[in-house]
């Protein structure tokens, strides 16, 4: 019941107790892991979302930015390539200026002379520059040759370009709507006699705008339509020509426009739906349209050189790719996004277990502190207290007897005074680990106050507790302490017993009992064991050291 046995009893009950502990470490860990990662899973829930919309409405906002740069570049594009066949005609002409016949031609208003010199250059020209108009006028603006269409003349040219050229005197070019709803750049120069600076007449250059809108449909592959207003075309005119060029006419189709040029396809349904319920009378600006999810109409009004909106050129824009890359930007971006939030929520799991187990660490320090008496390991004074108040009540419910030792080391000032402190206190702390040895299983022990020590035994009558008591007087008297320079001390301790229910039934009547017990013993010598009993009856027990 005693001995070895005991102490590894003890280190059972520390084990299990450290075994309780480590659960509510774990538990602990994981109210704090919860505490702490739900807010931070919250919060990163919704940055991760803020992340994504702000990376999809950025992609999105790209698109529409690129759709918008596409509209101011294509128009861009269209008034550059005006101006650079203007040029281009501008330098024929300046070519058909020294031409000698040419001037004779025009000045003598010879039809057939003028037909005869011009036709070979209108072929060259034709050919390679996409010249398709070429007239001689006289001063009073009378046709005298269509050189493309020499069978017509003699009718008087009424167009602004004209009109401006006479008007002014020097060239005038800009885009002519045709009768057909075409676009053509004209370029008219007034032609002088070289030594009195007498007008000739008028010659004109004109080519198709569609190269323009054909260069914007290879350069961007984009489609493009061109539709021109019928108010400023005449419908007989119209739907002649285009009987003419084996068209079948329908001015019905669109309330307002007529197509003037066809794009690679047909006019999507829906955009024709559009065009039929828009009012075009005020379109002087771009307009943008959606026709689906990734495909979208803008209008691009078109002007003549007067001035006058005469039309819009549509272009179709399909975003397909765009909204595809926009996806995969969005799709890779998110994932970043969400791997990012992940590596981090786990990182702060971990971190938040180290700092559980650290916290939880702690936790028990403090506790251990709280219980535990520093310099021996025993349970402090404050656990006595508790666990003599426990034992008692226990005592009075099951009526099971309790005894204590109150345990004192004599003359410790010697050993103090002779050695130190210091060995004092490897006094001391042995002593503790000597009665811990050598209690049972069921029996505490604790340091008490500086010197003195008390051991609780459970269910012990005070004859066993007498018994046990001065076993324990006599085996630290019999072993010396041995010092590090071999010096060896021999320690004694007096002990005062008392029991319940024998001497005292509640914690405060069996301490002061013990300690009576115990100023007993040592006013008889010390060394020895008192028990309550034996100041009563005044006898003394044999001093087992004597
Ligand atoms: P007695 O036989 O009457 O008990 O004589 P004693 O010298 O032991 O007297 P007392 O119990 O009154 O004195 C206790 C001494 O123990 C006083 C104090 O200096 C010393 N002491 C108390 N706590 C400690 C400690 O933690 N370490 C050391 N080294 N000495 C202590
Ligand atoms: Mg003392
Ligand atoms: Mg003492």
């Amino acid at each position: 019941m005693m001995g070895e046995q005991s102490f590894h009893e003890q280190i059972e009950i520390n084990a299990d107790s450290q075994n309780q502990n480590a659960n509510s470490a774990r538990q602990y860990i994981a109210r704090l892991r919860f505490q702490f990662l739900v807010p931070v899973a919250v919060t990163l829930t919704f940055a991760v979302a803020a992340i994504i919309s702000t990376v999809y409405f950025h992609e999105y906002h790209t698109i529409d930015n690129d759709i918008i740069q596409l509209q101011s570049t294509t128009n861009g594009l269209y008034q550059d390539s005006i101006q650079q066949n203007a040029k281009a005609l501008q330098a024929i002409m300046d070519v058909l200026k020294t031409d000698q016949e040419l001037a004779a031609g025009l000045a003598k208003q010879d039809h057939q002379k003028l037909l005869r010199r011009s036709a070979p250059i209108y072929e060259d020209i034709n050919r390679h520059y996409g010249i398709t108009h070429f007239y001689f006028s006289t001063p009073d603006r009378i046709n005298l040759l269509r050189v493309h269409k020499p069978e017509k003349y003699g009718d008087t040219i009424t167009r602004q370009t004209t009109l401006t050229a006479k008007l002014s005197g020097i060239d005038a070019y800009g885009i002519e709507l045709g009768p057909l709803g075409t676009l053509t750049l004209r370029y008219v120069q007034p032609w002088y006699e070289e030594n009195t600076q007498e007008l000739l007449g008028f010659v004109e250059l004109g080519m198709e705008v569609d190269q323009a809108f054909n260069s914007i449909r290879n350069l961007f592959g984009i489609d493009i339509f061109v539709l021109i207003k019928k108010h400023y075309l005449d419908q007989d005119g119209w739907e002649d020509g285009m009987r003419t060029f084996g068209r079948t006419p329908d001015w019905e189709y669109y309330p307002q426009l007529v197509v003037s040029m066809h794009g690679m396809q047909l006019l999507p349904e829906v955009l024709s739906k559009h065009i039929r319920e828009m009012d075009f009378s005020q379109h002087t600006s771009t307009l943008k349209i959606k026709l689906g999810p990734n495909q979208h109409a803008i209008f691009q009004p078109l002007q003549d050189v007067t001035g006058r909106s005469v039309g819009t050129m549509v272009m179709i824009l399909d975003t397909t790719s765009l909204a595809k890359q926009a996806r995969e930007s969005v799709t890779v971006g998110s994932i970043a996004v969400i791997i990012s939030a992940i590596i981090l929520i786990l990182f702060f799991y971990w971190l938040v277990g180290r700092i559980g187990i650290r916290m939880a660490r702690n936790e028990l320090q403090l506790q251990q502190m709280a219980v535990r008496d520093g310099l021996t390991g025993l349970f402090n004074r404050r656990q006595f207290n508790l666990m003599l108040d426990d034992l008692m009540t226990q005592h009075t419910r099951y009526d099971r007897p309790v005894s204590l030792l109150m345990i004192d080391i004599d003359h410790f000032k010697n050993v103090n005074d002779t050695y130190g402190h210091l060995v004092g206190d490897t006094v001391i702390v042995e002593l503790g680990k000597r009665l811990t040895r050598q209690a049972r299983a069921t029996d505490y022990a604790f340091r008490y106050g500086g010197e003195e020590f008390v051991l609780l035994l459970p269910e012990t009558d005070s004859a066993s507790a007498f018994f046990l008591a001065q076993r324990l007087c006599e085996s630290i008297a019999e072993k010396p302490w041995v010092l590090n320079n071999n010096t060896q001390i021999v320690v004694t301790v007096s002990i005062g017993i008392a029991s319940c229910p024998n001497h005292a039934c509640t914690s405060q009547a069996l301490v002061e009992t013990a300690d009576k017990a115990l100023y007993k013993a040592k006013e008889r010598g010390r060394n020895r064991v008192y028990n309550y009993e034996d100041i009563v009856t005044e006898t003394d027990k044999p001093n087992p050291r004597v």
